[in-house]
């Protein structure tokens, strides 16, 4: 009923169908995969530039005098310009590859906030951030003496602007916020944050891990100072991540791990370092890695990031409609969520929701989400979360709802 049902649903919202499972390998006829939230499955593309990356054209970089290992670098450095062209940065130069969100956050908050952070000064965060957004801030003010304030959240689970702006201080040195929440699928203002924020003299981290895989994302429009996110989100490989910031804030950092690619001279009596982004690379980086994250950029530019978003949101908008009818059902997040929707079902804890789930060949993720806070402030333990991604489609929705109610029949 729900696969008729949807085509409108999509049309209202500006969507449309988008159809590519085929383009997945890892995603088996009739398996509705639910947790891209989580990471993502791997077009065809990517892999055949992974493969390709270790098979054919496989060398160091930016070390070799040979052939192979210059095409190599060329190769490596024309997926950091790839990425600053996906994301608006104005030099491939602001692009530090890293393994993943968790470590550029960590790189920020050892390289920036240790540099800059103060007895007294203030962090700002929110009720919705991911672990990773949280416990490198507490190491970091934990250090110096600086405290963390926490954001409240909207009644439908956004992060609360107006008290943003009424708690902000000229104290206040940073505020780090997910662009899109990996729980509730809210999506930030980030221009909004970044106005509040650079009121106060503080920089705005914006931990976009959810985001970029989902909308279009423009660090100059949304003028934030650090951007960060995982390219195993945006359907390219595990292991590797982008930290974007501010051009003068990467060159005033100083490096974080020492070794060999960060230095421009080496003595024992004095060691200098290289320019951003190579300061903050230390030893031979995840070569194949980029290449396949750039070949994952092509692929969701190819197919439009605003369709991807439409598309994903009428999914958001399908299962919602579909959940919101059956009465034990709780629903999380706002009605415009991009690509997530959590829920509760009542006496049934997540985890068993999830495993009934997978009978039906439906995966979705329960449990906190390295989210712990935020489930604390919605006086819960946990939630079942079923995300979307351009492999899913109405058919998906219904496999979840048709689950759901057979949960629901187990447990009376
Ligand atoms: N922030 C958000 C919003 C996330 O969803 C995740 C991954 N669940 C992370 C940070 C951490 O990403 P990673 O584990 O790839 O470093």
């Amino acid at each position: 009923m729900l696969a008729q049902a949807l085509p409108q649903s999509l049309a209202r919202t500006g969507g449309e169908p988008l159809d590519h499972v085929a383009d997945f390998p890892a995603i088996p006829e009739g398996w509705a995969y639910l947790d891209t939230a989580a990471t993502a499955q791997k077009p065809q593309v990517v892999i055949d530039a992974i493969t390709r990356g270790y098979d054919t054209s496989y060398a160091t970089v930016h070390r070799g005098v040979y052939q192979r290992s210059a095409d190599m670098t060329l190769a490596y450095e024309a997926a950091r310009r790839r990425v600053a062209g996906f994301i608006g940065a104005g030099s491939p130069d602001e692009v530090v590859f890293v393994r993943g969100a968790t470590e550029a956050i960590n790189l920020v908050a050892q390289c920036w906030a240790a540099m800059q952070l103060r007895a007294g000064d203030r962090i700002l965060l929110s009720h919705l951030e991911h672990h990773s957004n949280i416990v490198p801030w507490q190491m970091a003010a934990e250090r110096v003496g600086a405290a963390i304030d926490v954001a409240p959240l909207t009644a439908d689970g956004r992060i609360d602007l107006d008290a943003v702006e009424a708690m902000l201080t000229e104290r206040h040195k940073l505020v780090a916020l997910a662009h899109v929440s990996n729980v509730l699928g809210s999506v930030l203002d980030a221009r909004r944050a970044a106005d509040l924020a650079h009121r106060v003299g503080a920089k705005l981290l914006l931990d976009g891990c959810q985001a970029v895989p989902r909308m279009p994302v423009d660090v100059a429009a949304l003028d934030c100072d650090f951007y960060v996110f995982s390219a195993h989100k945006l359907y390219g490989p595990t292991g590797i991540g982008c930290l974007w910031a501010r051009p003068e804030l990467l060159d005033a950092m100083p490096p974080w791990q020492g070794g060999g690619a960060m230095i421009d001279r080496v003595s024992f009596e004095r060691t200098t370092y290289a320019p951003p982004p190579a300061r903050f690379e230390a030893g031979t980086p995840h070569i194949v890695g980029a290449l396949g994250l750039a070949a994952a950029i092509d692929y969701v530019e190819g197919i439009g990031l605003e369709r991807i978003h439409a598309h994903e949101s009428a999914l958001v908008r399908a299962t919602r409609d579909a959940l919101g009818q059956i009465n034990s059902v709780r629903l999380f997040g706002p009605e415009d969520a991009a690509g997530i929707v959590s829920f509760t079902i009542e006496g049934v804890h997540p985890h068993d929701i999830g495993t009934i789930l997978d009978e039906s060949r439906v995966a979705i993720r329960a449990g906190h989400h390295c989210a712990q806070p935020l489930m604390a402030a919605l006086g819960i333990d946990a939630t079942a979360r079923a995300s979307f991604g351009v492999y899913n489609g109405p058919q998906d929705v219904d496999a979840l709802v048709a689950g759901i109610d057979r949960v629901t029949r187990i447990f009376g």
